[in-house]
């Protein structure tokens, strides 16, 4: 049902965040500053003309959790948000490098060649396909 929210917002300018994102968010400390930046939704209706076809009144989640809403954030936020969460654990993002190919490595075992759309490579331990629903990570050998 809050899926739904996702109609009303231009893609990619503001998203809504429902309780299960915020919880996990909660475990590594963002959730508070997403919270603070973003706009909490306490109901949610969703009207066919005059007829209001579903609604929901999110306080009443308040004894299950701190998050008893939808939270309405822009994508950037969100974003920017984890991203300085990530550099305050010493984590570097580098940005744009499109992966087109992965091989174990020849010359050391356990290692995996990873290759970019730039052609430059990289020798690392671990891969995680965090690339999205048409992931080509998952596709690779
Ligand atoms: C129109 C629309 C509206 C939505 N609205 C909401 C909403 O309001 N609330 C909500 O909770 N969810 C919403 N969703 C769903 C949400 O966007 C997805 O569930 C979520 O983005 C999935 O996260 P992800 O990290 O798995 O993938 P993604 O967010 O797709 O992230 C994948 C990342 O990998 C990068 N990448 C892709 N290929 C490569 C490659 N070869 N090499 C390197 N990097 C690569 C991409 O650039 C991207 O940064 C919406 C989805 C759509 C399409």
């Amino acid at each position: 049902m809050l899926r739904l929210l996702r109609c009303v917002f231009r893609p990619g300018f503001a998203q809504h965040k429902d309780l299960p994102f915020l919880e996990a968010l909660d475990t590594i400390g963002c959730a508070d500053q997403l919270t603070q930046l973003g706009v909490k939704g306490k109901e949610l209706g969703i009207s066919v003309g005059t007829k209001t076809i579903i609604s929901a009144d999110f306080t009443s989640l308040t004894e299950y959790t701190r998050f008893p809403y939808a939270l309405i954030l822009p994508q950037n936020i969100t974003e920017r948000v984890l991203g300085e969460h990530l550099q305050d654990l010493g984590v570097s993002v580098f940005r744009p490098y499109r992966v087109v190919g992965m091989t174990a490595s020849k010359s050391e075992e356990n290692i995996i060649d990873v290759t970019f759309e730039t052609g430059e490579t990289m020798q690392t331990r671990y891969v995680i396909g965090a690339d999205g629903a048409r992931s080509i990570v998952r596709e690779l050998p």
